[in-house]
């Protein structure tokens, strides 16, 4: 089985001059090669695979011959993401991939293999930047594959290192009805489930807002370039970066508690994309995250041998009554109760829709698979 592990890192003013420089040559190629596929789709129909854009790195390199510092295989990594990225668009219809900016907080690049981790001297040797001081709160056994070298906006280094432990996945355990929850998620409570129980949203955004937005106000009064300003910047990463880790706190302890107390749980595939279009319901969908949700009970599920069940999300999970199937087609999205006209049930519209999405996801039994990008540390940018 491959699992993660995340560790920080301290390299020197030298090492991270050429950190930076990976990360600056694998975002260039990334974006390049993004360029060159839609340009040949578009001018010759034709579908370059990751094989042709990595036989056109030699080019690249005398084109730009500062990439020849780079080491070659993260840059071919640069093309296997973006490759993975399309067949997430292909497989999963949304998502197109998009180009990388180096205004993303957080930024990264891999080094597949070919590097040295030492417990003991407390150093990863890094093939083209050598040993780099690195806290290992915890030891690992088994076979190093990739590993993913991360910045923070605030400069927090960090190394994610995947390992396969050479176990077999678990078996899923058995489940019924009984021992499957389902979960409806929403704006207003961050999760209802099938039980009737809620999870309030914590919207630690929301909460921190005001303090942003003064954070915000001071950089944009600052002089461009002065020093001011970039201590401005850097208290209003910081701020973010807080505001990041408590969600994604309070995200790891909501889905263990789920998986943990469920043998299968059942959830609907959410357009996250289309509706971060309407932009009233952006933010609060920004910050309640449920695609880093559902990343988290997808590998939690897996690793704890449970079982996810997804459903369509054209199932008319709200307006459906889960006693008698009567179809609501007039419920509007502010209906919060509603009663059935063809049996009187009352209905509260997120337990019934929760209830739903259990009975639809269990009488259609769809488990997910091809889950290989739910192994990757969650707080990494794709
Ligand atoms: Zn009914």
């Amino acid at each position: 089985m491959l699992q993660a592990y995340k560790y920080r890192m301290y390299p020197s003013r030298e090492q991270i001059v050429l950190f930076m420089k990976h990360i600056h040559a694998c975002r260039f190629v990334y974006n390049n090669s993004l360029e060159q596929k839609i340009r040949a789709y578009k001018q010759e129909d034709k579908k370059l695979s990751c094989f042709d854009l990595n036989n056109r790195l030699p080019t690249l390199k005398e084109e730009h011959s500062w990439l020849k510092e780079v080491n070659s295989q993260s840059l071919q990594s640069a093309n296997k993401n973006l490759d993975n990225a399309f067949n997430k668009f292909f497989r999963e219809k949304k998502g197109f991939p998009r180009f990388k900016s180096k205004k993303n907080p957080v930024q990264s690049f891999q080094v597949p293999q070919h590097y040295k981790v030492d417990f003991n001297q407390r150093t990863i040797k890094f093939p083209k930047i050598g040993n780099v001081k690195t806290v290992f709160h915890r030891k690992f056994v088994g076979k190093m594959k990739q590993a993913t070298i991360s910045v923070t906006s605030t400069g927090k280094w960090f190394v994610s290192i995947l390992i396969d432990d050479g176990k077999t996945e678990s078996e899923s355990t058995p489940f019924s009805s009984d021992t499957t929850v389902g979960i409806d998620v929403g704006l207003k409570d961050f999760a209802t489930f099938s039980t009737g129980e809620k999870i309030k949203n914590h919207r630690y955004l929301k909460n921190s807002l005001k303090r942003l937005k003064v954070l915000q106000r001071r950089v944009s009064r600052k002089v461009k370039g002065s020093k001011n300003r970039k201590k401005a910047i850097q208290r209003l990463s910081r701020c973010h970066e807080r505001i990041t880790n408590q969600r994604n706190d309070f995200l790891h302890k909501t889905s263990f508690q789920i998986v943990s107390e469920n043998q299968a749980i059942a959830v609907e595939s959410l357009n996250v994309d289309g509706m971060m279009k309407n932009h009233h319901l952006a933010q609060g969908i920004g910050d309640v995250s449920w695609s880093t949700f559902f990343t988290m009970l997808e590998y939690k599920c897996r690793k704890y041998g449970k079982t996810l069940l997804k459903i369509g999300r054209f199932d008319p999970s709200s307006k459906t009554c889960n006693k008698c199937g009567y179809l609501k087609k007039d419920l509007v999205l502010s209906d919060r109760v509603w009663v059935c006209p063809d049996c009187g049930t009352h209905h509260d519209r997120d337990i019934n829709a929760a209830i739903n999405i259990k009975n639809f996801a269990l009488k259609n039994f769809v488990k997910i698979s091809g889950m290989e990008h739910a192994i990757e540390p969650v707080d990494l940018p794709q």
